[in-house]
């Protein structure tokens, strides 16, 4: 099946706002989860100009971004399609998702799914869950993770087409890869 552009272009950020948001241990090491000013910052650094700006006008995004980032870990985590899918329907009622299209400068029109709360992180709630709705529509229950590698808890979302990740990135599986090998010798 063919997933909106827009789709995978929300997964990274959906896993950049969640692990800077929630992860204690990131590659190996011990991580300080971001909150407040800090935390809106650095999501927002990797979005564009309008987003970076709205967001950063918004009341309160920093609490927002932290409760949304927590809303998301545990949508990703969640270890029963039942209970995966009754959080993200939570998220799409809470965020108000409506679908609408979009013409970005230089690209066809595209579907979004914002939020209608009225803040931007309410928008990027409803982004945000509808992308994860889409993802499962699409891949099925078991594309999401946490990273396996030794002491990290960023999650990662999988968008390849056998569904074999098990790594954040390609840090930690270059650790894991250097782990077993150590093992193995040792065996
Ligand atoms: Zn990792």
């Amino acid at each position: 099946m063919e997933i909106a552009c827009n789709v995978t272009r929300q997964a990274p950020r959906i896993v950049e706002l969640v692990n800077l948001a929630t992860a204690r241990l990131r590659g190996g090491a011990p991580a300080e989860p971001l909150a407040g000013e800090e935390l809106v910052t650095a999501f927002a650094a990797g979005l564009g100009d309008d987003t970076r700006a709205a967001l950063r006008a918004g009341p309160d995004a920093g609490a927002g971004l932290a409760a949304l980032a927590t809303e998301l870990r545990e949508a990703l985590l969640a270890e029963r399609p039942a209970d995966q899918a009754a959080r993200i329907n939570a998220m799409i009622r809470r965020y108000g998702a409506q679908p609408y299209l979009v013409e970005d400068v230089g690209q066809p029109f595209h579907l979004h799914f914002h939020g209608s709360g009225g803040t931007p992180v309410e928008a990027l709630g409803g982004e945000f869950a509808t992308a994860l709705a889409l993802i499962v529509d699409g891949y099925g229950p078991a594309r999401f993770g946490q990273c396996e590698a030794q002491q990290c808890e960023a999650v990662y979302i999988d968008l390849t087409r056998n569904g074999s990740r098990r790594y954040c990135g390609a840090a930690c599986t270059a650790r894991a890869k250097s782990a077993a090998y150590r093992t193995r010798r040792r065996g």
